[in-house]
C-alpha cells in the first residue's frame, strides 16, 4: 500500500500541489489524467522526490517519510522505491541499451557485473528489443528508446514505477508499441502510476483513475465511473473534450 497525504508543494508563491491525499494498493495501476498545468508531473516527481514536497507524508507498507524535515536516509530509501520512466526517456546516450539497463543495478544495487547482465538481457528481450543490445540511443527509435527506459525501471525492481507521460514525445504511430509494453507489464502486477493524456488507454489498462485539476484530485474511482459516469462537471467537462 501506498498512502500520500496532505502532500502540498509550492513552486515560489504557486501553489502546485494543494494538499494530496492517495491511496494506492499494491498491484494497482493508477492512471492521472486532467488539464495541463493541473500538477500531475509534480506529484509524480514528489513521490521519487525528483521534486521535494512542502509539506505532507508518503508512507509505502511499513516506511513512511515527513517532508517537513526529511531525514537524509528516509530520502535515500524512499528513492529505491520507485522508478521513473520520463517523457523524454533520458538515456546516456554514449552507453548501448544493455548498458543502459545495467547501470543502475551495477552501480546503485551494487549487483555482480555477469547477474546484471543477465537479468537486463531478458528484461530488453521481454520489452521486444532482444536485437537491439549493442545499440546507442542514437540508432533506436523514440518508441525503442522509450522501451529501453521501460526495460531500466523494471531492472530495478521498485515497489511502484512512475510514467511521466510516456508516449507524449513519439511519433503517433510508434505510441502503440510503447503503450503494448506497459499494457503488458500491467498484467504482470506490478504497481504503476501513470500519467497520461491518452484517455482510452487509461480506461483500458488502468484500474483505478485519478482526475486533477487546479492542483487537487477533483474524483478518483474505477475507470468505467471515472469515464462513463464522472460526479463532477468539472470532470465531466474534461473528458468532453475526449470523446
Ligand atoms: P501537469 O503535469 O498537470 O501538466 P505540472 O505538474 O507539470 O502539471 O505543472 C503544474 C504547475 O507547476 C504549472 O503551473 C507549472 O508551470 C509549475 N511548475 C512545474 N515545475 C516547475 C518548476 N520546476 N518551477 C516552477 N514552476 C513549475
Amino acid at each position: 500500500m501506498i498512502h500520500l497525504k496532505r502532500i502540498t508543494k509550492s513552486f515560489g508563491r504557486n501553489e502546485v500541489l494543494k494538499g494530496i491525499d492517495l491511496t494506492i494498493r499494491k498491484g494497482e495501476v493508477v492512471a492521472i489524467v486532467g488539464p495541463s498545468g493541473s500538477g500531475k508531473t509534480t506529484l509524480l516527481r514528489c513521490i521519487n522526490y525528483l521534486e521535494k514536497p512542502s509539506d505532507g507524508e508518503i508512507s509505502i507498507d511499513e516506511f513512511s517519510v515527513h517532508f517537513k524535515k526529511p531525514h537524509k536516509k528516509d530520502i535515500h530509501a524512499l528513492r529505491q522505491k520507485s522508478a521513473m520512466v520520463f517523457q523524454q526517456y533520458n538515456l546516456f546516450r554514449h552507453k548501448t541499451a544493455l548498458e543502459n539497463v545495467m547501470e543502475g543495478l551495477v552501480v546503485v544495487q551494487k549487483i555482480p557485473k555477469e547477474e546484471a547482465r543477465k537479468r537486463s538481457v531478458e528484461l530488453l528481450e521481454k520489452v521486444g528489443l532482444g536485437d537491439k543490445l549493442d545499440s546507442y540511443p542514437s540508432q533506436l527509435s523514440g518508441g525503442q528508446q522509450q522501451r529501453v527506459g521501460i526495460a531500466r525501471a523494471l531492472a530495478l525492481n521498485p515497489e511502484v514505477i512512475l510514467f511521466d507521460e510516456p508516449t507524449s514525445a513519439l511519433d503517433p504511430e510508434l505510441v502503440g508499441e510503447v503503450l503494448g509494453v506497459i499494457r503488458k507489464i500491467a498484467k504482470e502486477g506490478i504497481t504503476m502510476i501513470i500519467v497520461t493524456h491518452e484517455m482510452a488507454f487509461a480506461q483500458d489498462v488502468a484500474n483505478h483513475v485519478v482526475f486533477m485539476e487546479g492542483g487537487v484530485i477533483v474524483e478518483e474511482g474505477p475507470p468505467n465511473v471515472i469515464f462513463n459516469v464522472p460526479k463532477e462537471e468539472r470532470t465531466k467537462q474534461f473528458l468532453a473534450r475526449y470523446t
